[in-house]
Order: C-alpha cells, then structure tokens, then sequence
C-alpha cells in the first residue's frame, strides 16, 4: 500500500470515551451506537474493541446488524428504526437482535408474526422531535396490547430521542423529559440520552443510555463543555505532501481558480480530496496541518486532491505529513467551514480510505 492517505483509529481513546459515559450515569447502562459503520470508524473493528465491556449495540437496521453478528459479536443488537418489513421479524428474532417499534405497522407486524422465539421490543415515544414513535395519548393502549402479545419478551423498555440536547440554552430537553415521564410507567425500563444528553443533561439517565458521537471522541456541543472537554479523538485522517511548488502573486490555484495568490507563495498537493470524504465545500482558509501546524487550503477540493498555502513554514518537503482531523484539529472545526457537522464528515467518508488500527 503505498497511498499514503488513511485513517488511524485509536482504539484506546474509543474506551476511554466509552468509560467516561458509563463513569458519568454509573446506573446505566451504555449501549454503544456502531451505525453507518460506527460513525465511519468500523463497525466491526469497534464492536470488536468493545465487546467485552458493552451489553448491547445499537444500529440502523438489520444489514448492520447481520453483519456484526456474522463476525461473531455475541450481545443483543438495537435495531433503531426496528424492522421495515414484516418479513425481517423472524431473523431478528432467532439472531438475538432488538427492535424498536415505533409506529402502527410495526406493531401489527409484530402482533401477527409467527415467531419461535419471543422479541425484545423498545417501545418509541415522540417526546416532540415528530420524527419517529407513538404519539403520548396512545402509549398506554399501546404497551397494553404489546405486553399481552407471545411474541413480546418481558419487559419492554420505553424510550424516546432528543431533538436539541446538544443545545445547552434550550429547554427543550427538560420538556421532552417531562412529556417522557408522563406516559412511562416507573416500572418499565426506560432509555432517553444521547451523546449530548449523557454529558449535560443527567435528569435524563435511565436504566440504558445510547452515545453515539462521543465516542468516537468529539463533542456535540459548539461550545466547551467540562465533560465533552474530556473526550479523545479517536480518528486521526491522514495523508501527505505529494508535490510543492513555488507560484507567483496573481497567480491561481486550482479547478475554477478560484483562489489567486496575493504575494508569492508556496503551494503544497495534498493526496486527498473528495472522493476520500473531504468535504468539496470547505473553503479557502479551512485549517489543515502540515506538519503539526495549521495552514490555509487554498483553491477548490479535487476528487483526489486538495492544495495548501504553506508559505508561512520555513521546511517543507514531498512526503511531509498532513492531518485533514484529529486530536490536534477537531473534526468539528473542519465541519464549520464546510457547512456541515463533524457527524456527517465522519459518517460519509468512504471504503476507499483504508482504516488502520491502533
Ligand atoms: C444515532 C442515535 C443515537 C446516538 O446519537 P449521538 O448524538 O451520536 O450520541 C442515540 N439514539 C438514537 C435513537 C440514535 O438514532
């Protein structure tokens, strides 16, 4: 393999993160979510690196899930949209996995299956983020019906999902949670937190928690927050000087030339560009470092290649090092010249990428 572009996965860092949410809810317990391929870190490997401490892991659907049980993950897997056809009922429940059920099909869909073995069920609530889960008027008509059903395994665990944790100013949370609290019963296990919530919003720790983000080391908050502060980066995305030229003042850099070199400068090509996941609409000036230290992208992201103003460094060379992310440039502060969220740029970034473990 001689690219020099990848992504180093710290392994370490993903426990500790991992430790630091079940330190901060010691009664809960911490359900890792691995969907979208562990936020772009590896379902399998991060499952992997977490299976002796999690009880559970959470993904989007079954495919995510079969996958981490093919490769020999043991714990009851949370499918988080529950099943999209009445067909994956079966395997969902011979395979060990959790389904969310959260409108009235899904529910008809369980009630009728022929089942040999019961399932576990997580019952959604919309607490006010009207994406997913029964309505708090019908929950109770709804648990009923559920608890009475063979296919059910006791007992159902309520829970709902925040639309606004991440922000420390708002009230929302604290509504969600009361709107929650009114229409679970105190008997039944309940999961609510999030990443944002298990850092900041302790009223909503329950029997299970479920981060996500924060666990790969970055915070959803824009602002610092003491718990956040704590988190490691586990992802560090990696390339390198490929090529180095010297342009002069007026001088273009790039598709569109859309940046022009204001006094004679040192372009440095990076062997990276979208089509690794680095984000087409970052701006000139997002940070990059070369090095270790920060400089300017200047001209429009390639598919395979960004261009940097190193001007500014007295030694640079072909085969020096760049850091797209990581501990020392937070995925966050890239995503906030590119329009985005850290989430997305993690998420999105694709196979081609090798990923390397720590
Ligand atoms: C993705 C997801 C989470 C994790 O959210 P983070 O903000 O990444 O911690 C928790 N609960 C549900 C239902 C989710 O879909």
């Amino acid at each position: 393999m001689s690219r020099p572009t990848k992504a180093v996965i710290d392994l370490q860092a993903l426990r500790h993160n991992y430790e630091l949410a079940q330190s901060l809810a010691p009664k809960s317990k911490t359900i890792p979510m691995v969907k979208a391929n562990a936020y772009g870190h590896g379902a399998i490997k991060v499952s992997q690196a977490l299976s002796d401490i999690a009880p559970a892991f959470g993904v989007a659907c079954i495919e995510e899930a079969l996958e981490l049980r093919d490769t020999g993950i043991k714990q009851p897997i949370l499918l988080l949209e529950g099943t999209f056809e009445a067909t994956e009922l079966k395997l969902a429940a011979t395979k060990g996995f959790w389904v969310m059920v959260e409108n009235h099909q899904q529910k008809e869909a369980i009630l009728n299956a022929d089942l040999a073995l019961p399932l576990n069920v997580w019952l959604g609530v919309d607490t006010g983020m009207h994406r997913l889960g029964f309505q708090p008027g019908e929950i109770a008509d709804i648990y009923k019906t559920l608890n009475s059903s063979r296919n059910i395994s006791q007992p159902i665990v309520f829970t709902s999902h925040f639309a606004c944790a991440d922000n420390l100013d708002s009230d929302s949370t604290l509504k969600q949670i009361q709107t929650f609290k009114a229409c679970a019963p105190v008997t039944a296990l309940q999961s609510l937190a999030n990443s944002a919530a298990i850092l900041a919003w302790p009223k909503a720790q329950r029997e299970w928690q479920r981060p996500g983000y924060m666990l790969y080391g970055n915070s959803p908050f824009a602002v610092a927050q003491e718990n956040a502060d704590q988190l490691k980066p586990v992802m560090s995305f990696e390339s390198a000087v490929i090529s180095l030229r010297t342009i002069a003042a007026g001088e273009s850099v790039g598709y569109t030339a859309n940046w022009t070199a204001e006094r004679e400068s040192t372009i440095a090509t990076i062997t990276v560009g979208y089509g690794d996941g680095y984000p087409r609409n970052a701006i000139n000036g997002t940070p990059v470092l070369i090095n270790g230290i920060r400089c300017p992208l200047v001209g429009r992201v390639s598919m395979d290649m960004i261009t940097v103003d190193v001007t500014a460094l007295s030694e640079v060379a072909i085969g020096d090092k760049a850091v797209l992310w990581g501990p020392e440039l937070p995925v966050n502060e890239v995503a906030s010249y590119c329009d985005t969220i850290g989430y997305e740029l993690l998420t999105r970034m694709p196979e081609r990428v090798p990923r390397v473990y720590l």
